[in-house]
């Protein structure tokens, strides 16, 4: 088994079609994966991700502000609203983590289905573009569009599988770049807005 060490997430900016800038994450892995472990290595508990992809397996580790950038995300797209965490202890059956706001436990499952999404967010080059209600979720590679809104996402992940898909954790990590603790936050501050801003948003994808 092969360890890589991996640098704290990069952000490039880049200039989308209409002008906005928007942020692109990279991915843990540079290819599709299914986690197999996550565990915590030595004193500094440092997260080890095991995972299988196409070519067989292999471990990565993730720097502590990835993976707490990770915990925050997934808590704000649950919660619709942003909270800073501040510690985290992973264990047999999930991941218990420290806000300022209390204490989290997310079950092992829900936390794997998640990092796997987050990585699919930096391979698939997804771009987010904000309309007044919701956001639109560009896939740069295969064209497709999805949208994002308070209720969820309109991609099978969400519907067929309930679990949060990378269309929503795009659109977070975009928010959060904004200065936006999450989706419901930056709705909150528009309502009222028209429908028709919301296709007319969607036509210049
Ligand atoms: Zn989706």
């Amino acid at each position: 088994m092969r360890h890589a060490a991996i640098a704290p997430r990069e952000e490039k900016k880049a200039l989308g079609a209409e002008g906005n800038l928007f942020p692109q994450i990279k991915a843990i892995v540079p290819k599709e994966i299914k986690i197999e472990k996550l565990e915590a290595i030595g004193a500094g508990k440092i997260p080890l991700l095991v995972y299988a992809t196409p070519k067989g397996r292999c471990s990565t580790f993730l720097s502590k502000a990835l993976f707490l950038t990770c915990l925050e995300s997934f808590l704000a797209i649950k919660q619709q609203k942003f909270c800073k965490v501040t510690g985290y202890e992973i264990r047999d059956l999930g991941v218990a983590m420290e806000t300022e706001t209390g204490k989290y436990f997310v079950v092992y499952s829900e936390i794997k289905s998640f990092l796997e999404r987050y990585n699919r967010v930096g391979l698939d080059g997804l771009e987010v573009e904000l309309t007044g209600i919701s956001a639109v979720v560009r896939n740069g590679i295969k064209g497709t569009v999805t949208e994002v809104d308070k209720f969820g996402c309109n991609c099978a992940d969400t519907i067929y599988r309930r679990t949060i898909c990378k269309h929503q954790i795009a659109a977070g990590l975009h928010l959060t770049k904004l200065g936006f603790g999450s989706l419901g936050e930056y709705l909150k501050g528009r309502e009222g807005t028209k429908w028709e801003d919301k296709f007319l948003a969607i036509k210049n994808c």
